[in-house]
């Protein structure tokens, strides 16, 4: 018989969400992982709770109450003098919040049963799993059914080498102790956008330097449209188009080459953030030894039911593609762990949402209409701006708008896309109503409270049949 029924490789979002899942569905599961905090200590909760999406978040927030006060709180009312920043104490609690976070999946194991083994997994075969401690013990255990869920780390490009002092990583941007006067980035993707705002807001003076031509390319047209000129309106200077050749580091400061339009180019700062992309993790796990198929892009190849090609063993989340997001993570974990307790579950994909925290904040669900014509769907938009919204106006938050798009046909929703404030929140109705295959019809039929943000909602439904009331 085996150790466990269940073991989770990873206790990111996929993995420690897995984890309790299993447990809670009766079998007896342990998590293993390998990561280990600046302080030395064994953590649990991944990237998305160490390096991620909480600490960026945590930062976004502080970053965001001090823009507030120097550019907004005057229109209230509100006069700040004297205002400065402790750096140091955003970071402490920053991490507060993490340790916070990531000491509460410590409690939820405990309460689920389900049992932690620190260090670093290697796949034997025969369900058989070779766990090294942090000094250097090791220990085998098996199990009937293994879960893979190492996620992923940044992707490293050759023509900026980071050293985490001058070229960092986002986990390098997320531990500044000072604000840099002259911050590049390259990439301006999600973690290009947040940490560039971040330090953007706290002062330095941010380039970013983006290889495509257009912005946020898989967003809608008009919603990246509008988030670049108010992104760039507020101090963020992203230059689309550009190709970085070198960085180099002299005298703690960083020279760029970059190609663009108007040929070659240089930019000095001081330090330089690289965020090109997130790589899947599968070092020292021995997958390919044991015959699971790794594809060209170092991804874990797996069938519809996330099962690998070895029978038994599963994968999820960042290591094996597709949307690279925590939440994306965790429901493919609910999913094979319903599916191993012998229930039906499915995990849709058209559903997952997406979202970029600057401020305001896009977020996005279903197609656009590129991708649309492209099939050759017909469709109608409705639109609605945050500008006619009483909530909005009273808050000082007019930027942006509501997209919603529907079959020309039958109604049903096949797009929300959104630019404004709290539309990570608002985009969870979005979901909701695609989730269920609502039409337009049904979100225009549907009570809003007033005065709401999400009355944005209800107005762009209505304007898919040309019946807004407020604009
Ligand atoms: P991970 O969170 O990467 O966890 C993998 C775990 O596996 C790690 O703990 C690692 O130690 C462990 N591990 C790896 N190999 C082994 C081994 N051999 N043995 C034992 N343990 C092992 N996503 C969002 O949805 N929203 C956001 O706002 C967001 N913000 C982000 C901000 C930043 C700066 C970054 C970097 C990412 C952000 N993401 C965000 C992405 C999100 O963090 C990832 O999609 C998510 O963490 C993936 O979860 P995962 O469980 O697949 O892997
Ligand atoms: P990303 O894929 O979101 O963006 C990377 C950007 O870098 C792209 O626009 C790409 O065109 C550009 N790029 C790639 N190579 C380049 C080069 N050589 N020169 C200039 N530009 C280049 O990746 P990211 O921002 O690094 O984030 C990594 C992952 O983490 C993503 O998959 C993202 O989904 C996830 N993440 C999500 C959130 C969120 O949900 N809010 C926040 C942060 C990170």
């Amino acid at each position: 018989m085996a150790d466990y029924n269940a073991i989770i490789i990873g206790a990111g979002p996929g993995g420690y969400v897995t984890a309790i899942r299993c447990a809670q569905l009766g079998m007896k599961t342990a998590c293993v992982d390998k990561w280990v905090n600046p302080e030395g200590q064994s953590v649990l909760g991944g990237t998305c709770l160490n390096v991620g999406c909480i600490p960026s978040k945590a930062l976004l927030d502080s970053s965001h109450h001090y823009y507030f006060l120097q550019k907004q709180a005057a229109e209230h009312g509100i006069k700040c003098e004297g205002l400065n920043i402790d750096i140091a104490a955003m970071q402490a609690r920053k991490q507060d919040v993490v340790k916070t976070l990531t000491q509460g999946i410590v409690g939820l194991f405990k309460k689920n049963k389900v049992a932690t083994i620190q260090g670093t997994a290697r796949l034997m075969g025969n369900q058989q799993i070779e766990v090294t401690a942090h000094d250097g013990s090791k220990q085998v255990v098996t199990a009937d059914n293994i879960i893979i869920a190492t996620g992923s780390v940044p992707t490293q490009i050759p023509v900026a080498p980071v050293d985490n002092k001058s070229i960092v990583d986002s986990t390098g941007a997320l531990a500044f102790d000072n604000v840099p006067k002259r911050l590049g980035v390259i990439g301006a993707g999600a973690i290009g956008l947040e940490l560039g705002s971040v330090w953007n807001r706290l002062g330095s003076q941010v380039t970013i330097l983006e290889a495509l031509p257009d912005f946020l390319a898989m967003a809608d047209r008009r919603i990246a449209g509008a988030a670049l000129k108010e992104i760039k309106k507020q101090g963020l200077d992203i230059h689309l188009g550009a190709s970085v050749t070198a960085a180099t580091v002299t005298n703690n400061e960083v020279t760029i080459s970059y190609q663009d339009k108007q040929g070659e180019q240089k930019l000095v700062v001081d330090k330089l953030i690289v965020a090109v992309g997130r790589k899947p993790y599968t070092e020292s796990l021995g997958a390919t030894e044991i015959g699971i198929s790794i594809n060209e892009r170092g991804f874990i190849q797996v069938d519809e039911h996330r099962q690998t090609t070895v029978s038994g063993i599963y994968a999820i989340g960042d290591a094996i593609g597709g949307p690279m997001l925590a939440h994306k993570a965790s429901e493919e974990g609910v999913m094979v762990a319903e599916r191993l307790a012998g229930q039906k579950s499915e995990m849709s994909y058209e559903t997952v949402p997406y979202v970029i925290y600057t401020h305001p904040e896009v977020a996005f669900v279903g197609k656009t209409e590129e991708q649309l014509k492209a099939v050759g769907i017909k469709y109608k938009v409705g639109q609605f701006p945050f500008a006619a919204s009483g909530r909005a106006k009273a808050n000082g938050e007019t930027n942006g708008m509501v997209r919603i798009i529907a079959d020309a046909n039958t109604d049903s929703i096949l797009g929300v896309h959104i630019f404004g404030t709290s539309a990570s929140e608002l985009i969870s109705e979005a979901v909701v109503a695609m989730e269920f295959e609502a039409s337009a019809e049904d979100l225009a039929r549907t009570i809003h409270a007033h005065p709401t943000l999400a009355e944005a909602i209800h107005e762009a439904a209505l304007a898919v049949d040309k019946r807004a009331i407020h604009a």
